[in-house]
């Protein structure tokens, strides 16, 4: 993997880039081949970053990152001849729609290698909600992976350890050195681990608003613009919407909360924005991979998936393959109320302070590596517009402990914004970027 270049001299191509020189392929590869192997430090590595961070990058330099990222790892082989596809979100407060995606591709014969990290931060991790479900793994082997896309045509799991290694490493001093918000670096870090998955098509779910990674729309549109651009230049259909995260998405929150709400909607049933979006995302998928069909029609197709119970037979059986055991009734913890003590137009919420109560409350990580409660969570029952009486229930919480519970409260009363100006009602999706 890594040879020694005795021409490379790694603060030369950390000067180069703090004085906003780019960096020529070999440079990035050695670095990257260097810092994966331990040959360089993570004290230059993490300057890298900071330089990267300020000075930004040209797409030319973003793609050669990405390739050398990738190439620190094993690529994922394709089993048989089904297109392989995945659906990948910036991170949002309730965002459950990758339960849904999934079994509704799968339905359709897609290969769907969902394969990720685990989430820190207010957003929660796709493998934290999975495995509030009874014995669901998440840590399958490449064979299991391989043999479950054979069977079953979707898993969810953890990212193998051989899955582009380098970005594992960077993401842990990125977290550390104040280097994450960079587009550059977030595009290389995600774009890296779809191209290991060997897709063919990808649809970027890339949000905006309080809840997520990217606060403004024109941060989120910049964002999109990359990934998708380093997604069809590495060969990847790739499309992206920007997608309204101003309020939780769906009514429930936290990691056994989302699940059930994901089975609601598996079963015809659920919040309508849950419903559409998760349609619409796998919508665009399908469409920019095959045009042949109608929108309209796609959408009505997997509607129709939803309400005839197949997706939720795949979604079984994808937890089935995967050790889990599905009961009706999800633990959860007890029931209590939060009222309104004022009265007006619910015109802000702020997500994530909603968020920190949900990691208040154990049902999120503070530090990498803490293990989490999934039975705590949120009932969100206040949409953004809505007129509130004092009195008037906000939301219903999920927690055991008198003292969580109020530490909770704490911070869902500091979310809401009541009569502050007129209420922005983002449409749930606004555009879309290939
Ligand atoms: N998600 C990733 O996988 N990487 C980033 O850098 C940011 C979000």
């Amino acid at each position: 993997m890594h040879t020694t270049n005795h021409r490379m001299i790694p603060a030369n191509i950390i000067a180069n880039k703090r004085d906003s020189q780019p960096l020529s392929r070999e440079a990035i590869r050695f670095m990257i081949d260097g810092f994966t192997s331990g040959e360089i430090p993570d004290y230059q590595m993490s300057a890298l970053a900071m330089a990267i961070f300020f000075r930004g990058m040209s797409e030319a330099e973003i793609l050669d990152l990405t390739q050398a990222m990738v190439a620190s790892g094993d690529v994922l082989k394709p089993v048989g001849s089904a297109v392989r596809v995945d659906k990948h979100s910036t991170g949002g407060l309730g965002d459950k729609t990758s339960l849904i995606i999934a079994p509704l591709l799968a339905c359709l014969g897609y290969h769907v290698p969902m394969l990720r990290g685990r989430g820190l931060g207010i957003t929660g991790g796709t493998l934290d909600k999975l495995e509030a479900i009874p014995g669901f793994r998440t840590n399958l082997e490449e064979t299991e992976i391989d043999e479950q896309l054979r069977n079953v045509g979707c898993v969810i799991t953890g990212a193998t350890s051989r899955l582009a290694p380098a970005d594992r490493k960077l993401y842990a001093l990125r977290d550390v050195t104040a280097t994450v918000p960079s587009i550059p670096l977030i595009t290389a870090s995600i774009m890296s681990k779809k191209i290991a998955e060997s897709l063919n098509g990808l649809v970027l779910d890339v949000k905006y608003g309080s809840g997520s990674f990217q606060a403004s729309l024109s941060q989120a549109r910049t964002l999109a613009k990359a990934l998708t651009r380093i997604g069809e230049l590495s060969g990847i259909t790739t499309t992206a919407l920007l997608t309204d995260m101003t309020q939780p998405l769906g009514s429930m929150i936290g990691n056994a909360c989302e699940v059930v709400e994901a089975l609601d909607v598996l079963q015809g049933k659920g919040p309508q924005r849950v419903r559409d979006l998760s349609i619409e995302l796998a919508a665009r998928l399908i469409y920019s991979l095959d045009p042949k069909h109608t929108m309209e029609n796609i959408r009505t197709r997997l509607a129709g998936l939803l309400t005839s119970g197949e997706a939720f037979e795949k979604f079984s059986s994808m937890v089935h393959s995967q050790g889990g055991v599905l009961n009706n009734q999800f633990p959860l913890e007890k029931t209590r109320v939060i009222v309104s003590t004022s009265q007006g137009i619910l015109t802000g919420l702020d997500c994530q302070k909603i968020g920190y109560a949900v990691i208040a409350m154990g049902g999120g990580r503070k530090r990498a590596g803490e293990s989490i409660n999934h039975e705590v969570g949120i009932r969100w029952l206040t949409p953004l517009g809505m007129v509130v009486h004092p009195g008037d229930p906000i939301c219903e919480v999920f927690c055991n402990s008198d003292s969580l519970f109020e530490d909770a409260k704490a911070f869902i009363v500091a979310s809401l914004e009541f009569d502050k100006g007129t209420v922005n009602f983002p449409p749930l999706w606004m555009e879309q970027l290939q």
